[in-house]
């Protein structure tokens, strides 16, 4: 029992969430939504900008098409939570605060931790010099400005994971006067089933990307990416490349690796079943920043995993803070939308544990659904802030996600 159930709820709880993206949102709204006032609940969110990046749509905004402006501030109007605009440049998990700008210290009581990822530049040398990335919308914003002064050349996308093939489609349309190369070690949709991946292919080759599978980038250059090895002894091949967009990888930030906090060879905070660090206890951890074990296996980054985790941190807070146990989180997938351009897409149902169904969808309808998808949270947090408890459906997964037995 928490010493705050046994004193009454007399004394103010202090819950600090790290990052308003995806996850760190969901937890924030389900919180201050949750919480009662006798509970004495102070939610505050932290976050680097006021405005909320739309990471779902940065590769519209890299090829020219402008973001929505979503308020952090305005969407957490009447939830009680506060925001706080700063970045977080460490965290003291001994003494239980967080720097914010070096300059103010924010204590805490319980912390969630929801800073998200970006593209593993470092891994590659000269990425982080002379690739760009869709980090985030300013980075985004930049790439699509070098785009449009460009005229003509060759823009070479590295990394054929979904954020690459939606990357390279839609600056393939956006740009047909530029040549697009899209890199990477495996098949694009190599995760699809044979019909769905086809689909995929043949919507790339239609925009004129021009896809080399099986190869590895080594080097980034001013001008080209060097290949691994494929002219041996000699060296790698030179791919001549005006811009270069870097997608391949994940990078969490290295703060809780600082803190002292578990995690694993990605630096992402491991969990125990209801989300907490496996080290220290009162930091929840959510979203890409966690390494949450499912009985398929540790979750990959993705918005439809990532919310549920932000509510279930919430829900599980709360849970603690009334003396009761958390219950265990449980995940299963359930698609994977892909556009493909503003005109086409497919999308690839899947089992809980990600691998394909033979459903899948293509063209308008597949266009409309994954609008829909993408456009899905700010509705869902509005929802959600009227309706606390609509925010705690999404599919357990059944067998797929068992872990020892967890129910
Ligand atoms: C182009 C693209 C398309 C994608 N499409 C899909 C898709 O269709 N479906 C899907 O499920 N997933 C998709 N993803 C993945 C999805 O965006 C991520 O899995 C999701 O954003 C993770 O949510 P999060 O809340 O953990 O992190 P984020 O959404 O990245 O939020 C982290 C927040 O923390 C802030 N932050 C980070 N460090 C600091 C700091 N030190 N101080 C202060 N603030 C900080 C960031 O600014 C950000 O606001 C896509 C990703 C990209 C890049």
């Amino acid at each position: 029992m928490s010493a705050q159930h046994e004193a009454g709820m007399a004394t103010t709880h202090r819950v600090v969430i790290l990052g308003a993206g995806y996850a760190g949102l969901s937890a924030a709204i389900q919180l201050a939504c949750r919480a009662k006032p006798s509970e004495n609940v102070r939610v505050t969110l932290v976050n680097a900008q006021e405005r909320f990046t739309e990471r779902l749509r940065l590769h519209m905004a890299a090829s020219g098409q402008p973001l929505a402006e979503l308020s952090i501030p305005e969407l957490l109007e009447g939830t009680g939570a506060h925001f706080e605009r700063g970045w977080v440049t460490a965290v003291d998990a001994n003494a239980k605060t967080v720097r914010i700008d070096d300059e103010r210290v924010l204590p805490y009581d319980t912390l969630v931790y929801a800073l998200g990822g970006v593209a593993d530049t470092p891994a590659v040398p000269g990425a982080e010099d002379h690739a760009h990335t869709l980090n985030s919308a300013q980075d985004a914003e930049v790439l699509a400005d070098r785009l449009a002064r460009l005229g003509s050349g060759t823009v070479a996308v590295v990394g054929s994971g979904l954020t690459g093939v939606e990357s390279a489609a839609e600056i393939a349309e956006r740009h047909p006067e530029l040549t697009v190369v899209l890199l990477g070690r495996g098949e694009p949709g190599a995760a699809m089933n044979p019909k769905a991946r086809a689909y995929l292919r043949a919507a790339l080759d239609r925009l004129g990307v021009r896809v080399r599978s099986g190869v590895e980038v080594v080097k980034v250059l001013p001008g080209s990416v060097e290949l691994a090895g494929t002219v041996e002894p000699a060296g790698g091949e030179s791919v001549a490349a005006d811009v270069v967009l870097w997608t391949s990888g994940t990078r969490v930030s290295p703060l809780a690796a600082a803190a002292g906090l578990t995690v694993d060879e990605g630096g992402r905070i491991v969990t125990d079943t209801a989300l907490r660090s496996v080290s220290h206890p009162e930091v929840y951890a959510v979203g890409d920043a966690a390494a949450i074990r499912q009985g398929y296996g540790v979750m990959h980054g993705t918005c439809q995993g990532g919310m549920p985790t932000g509510v279930h941190a919430a829900v599980s807070i709360l849970r603690e803070l009334r003396g009761r146990r958390p219950r265990p989180f449980r995940f299963g997938y359930y698609h994977t939308p892909v556009s493909l351009g503003r005109h086409d897409a497919v999308v690839q149902f899947t089992h809980p544990d990600d691998s394909p169904r033979r459903l899948h969808l293509t063209g308008r309808v597949a266009v409309r659904y994954k609008e829909t998808v993408t456009a899905a949270p700010w509705a869902t947090w509005g929802r959600m802030k009227k309706m606390p408890a609509s925010g705690a459906f999404w599919p357990r997964g059944g067998r797929f996600t068992r872990v020892g037995g967890a129910r």
